[in-house]
Order: C-alpha cells, then structure tokens, then sequence
C-alpha cells in the first residue's frame, strides 16, 4: 500500500474515532460505540505495528477499493467471513439488478430503424455503457461505451455515464456539444485514473447520421456493399476535462448498417493466446446485407464464441446494431 493512501486512511481513522467521542457517538447505544471504538482503535493499532491491510487468514493484502470503503476491513475477498461473503453476494446481485435497469428496451423501436443489442458483463456488473435514447425528431441517439477496470468501480461510472446522457440528451444539443459536455461532467465525477471511451451517435428518420468516437474501436458502417472503419475523432473522455469532440456524418440507404462493440469482442483469446479482432467482425457485417439487425448480431456472438473454443472470457461485452429500414 502506498504511503498516501496509508495516509488516507489514517485520517479517515482518527476522524471516525473523534466523532464516536464526540456528540455523534451519544446517539448510539453505549455498547455500540464501544465496539466500534475498538475496531477503530485497533486498526490503528495495526497500522502502528505494520500489520495493517493484511488479510487476517491469508495475510495477502486486502484489496484497497475495499479497505478505501471500510479501514477497519480484516479480510480479504477470498476469506470473508460466511455471513459477509452472504451479505456480499446479495449487494451484487442487487447492483446487477439496477444496473440492468439501466439498459434500453430489448423492443426499441424508431421509425425507419432497427436496432439489436448485447450487453454481458464479466462479473455481476460491467462497465460497458450501452444506452438507445429517443431524439425529439423522430430518430435517436446510440451510445456505446468502456469505463476503464471492470467490476463494482467500472460499474458505478458507467450509471454516471448514463445519467450524464440521458439528462443531455433532451437539451438537443448538437453532437459534438452534447460529448464535450459529456467530457466536462464525467471528468468532474472521476479519479484521474479513469476514464471512458465511448461512440455517440444520432440517426434521424431520413437516414442519415451524426458520430462521435472519443477513442473507442472503430464504428463499422456498411454502407452499399462495402464495409468501413471509421477510427475515433478524438480523445476518450476523462483524460481531459476541457476535450474537443469531432463529428463524423454519413448518410445510410436501406439496408445499411453500423455496428459498435467494446474490446470485449476484438480483445477476446481464443485458447492459444489469438484475439478475434477486427476483420471477422467486418466480414460478417460485409456478409449479412439484406438480414434483420438481430440477425447480423446474431452472427457477430455466434462467431466470438466459437473463436473463443471455451477459452474464458476475460472483459465486459457490448455489442450495437443499427440498420436502416427504409
Ligand atoms: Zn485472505
């Protein structure tokens, strides 16, 4: 643990101490307060004896998200008490609860439009931002992104994300005004060490369409028979907080699509060490012109899993269809 954060949480210790001393601690049965006086002053105790953030069972260190939660944590995951793992396990089937609150309709629906999308996390909760919103003009907005880490931090910035467009988008600002202050908000509510890529887009019922790629993988549009990558057109969000986004305009006949995923899809091994990349993706949406939305992504997680041979995933999954219909 570094010396900062040690630091922290010292603070954080003496400060829980003096308000259990204080007026704060009279509202609480005595016995309480005594018990968590204790722990308090033990934790401390262990910091001055150079034991402290080590696992009571394994004497690995406890993972520092959670001693940043609790500093009087003793366990680490892999040893938590029953009764805590119980207590655990049931505050992260809630959190994938609300988090799959947060996806879009399965049946979304736009005039002119069909839409098909997949959303797997890696653990009980993900940091992929999948989001289809309603545009006053008849068409809507896509966003498809990748919170930087997995798992219960990842999480908690991809329901930022979600807030953050869903308030914006009913402003109707332009796109590249709608990402940039996308960038400002998320850059206010993140660590300096996050930070999220992230495609937004808006179709309109005349098919055409506005994209922004703040460093994501490549959107891919297939546009009368061939298939195009359009690369980011600018930086991910977080890294700056005073970011610049560019728009990209197409226009897509019926029967055109585009597809969006996270690196869950690119980056997954097969059981060699050989990521799925890109070109299959692209050869499979070359090849299903003319197949509905859910079809094409269909095809897309048919052909992942059978790269992947069973070979365990190891990231988050989303993955975004959009055709034009007519
Ligand atoms: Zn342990």
């Amino acid at each position: 643990m570094s010396v900062r954060i040690e630091e922290t949480l010292r603070s954080e210790l003496l400060d829980r101490r003096s308000k259990l001393k204080g007026p704060a601690g009279d509202c609480c049965p005595p016995a309480e307060v005594t018990r968590l006086l204790e722990q308090v002053d033990a934790a401390l105790a262990r910091m001055d004896g150079g034991t402290y953030g080590l696992c009571e069972v394994c004497h690995d260190p406890v993972e520092t998200d959670r001693l940043l939660a609790n500093p009087m944590e003793t366990f680490c995951l892999d040893h938590l008490p029953p009764a805590a793992a119980r207590a655990l396990e049931a505050d992260m089937a809630l959190a994938a609860q609300v988090q799959r609150g947060l996806l879009p309709p399965r049946d979304f629906v736009a005039p002119g439009w069909e839409v098909a999308y997949h959303y797997e996390p890696l653990g009980a909760v993900s940091g992929d931002y999948c989001d289809l919103i309603p545009a006053p003009d008849g068409g809507f907005y896509f966003i498809l992104g990748d919170v930087s880490g997995k798992g219960i931090a990842a999480s908690m910035l991809m329901s930022q994300l979600h807030a953050i467009f869903r308030t914006l988008a009913p402003l109707d600002l332009p796109l590249e005004g709608m990402v940039e202050q996308a960038g400002r908000l998320f850059c206010q509510v993140t660590l300096p060490m996050h930070y999220a890529t992230l495609v937004c887009g808006r179709v309109r019922p005349d098919g055409s369409a506005a994209l922004c790629n703040a460093g994501h993988p490549p959107v891919l549009a297939r546009l009368g028979g061939a298939v195009t990558a359009l690369e980011a057109t600018g930086l991910p969000l977080g890294v700056f907080c005073e970011e610049s986004a560019a728009v990209r305009t197409l226009k897509l006949a019926p029967g055109d699509a585009l597809a969006v995923y996270t690196d869950g899809l690119s980056e997954a091994a097969d059981p060699a060490g050989q990521e799925f990349g890109r070109a299959p993706v692209e050869s499979i949406i070359a090849a299903t012109a003319g197949l509905p939305a859910d079809a094409v992504l269909g095809a897309v997680l048919a052909a992942w899993r059978a790269h992947r041979a069973g070979a365990p995933r190891t990231d988050d999954l989303a993955v975004l269809v959009i055709r034009r219909l007519s």
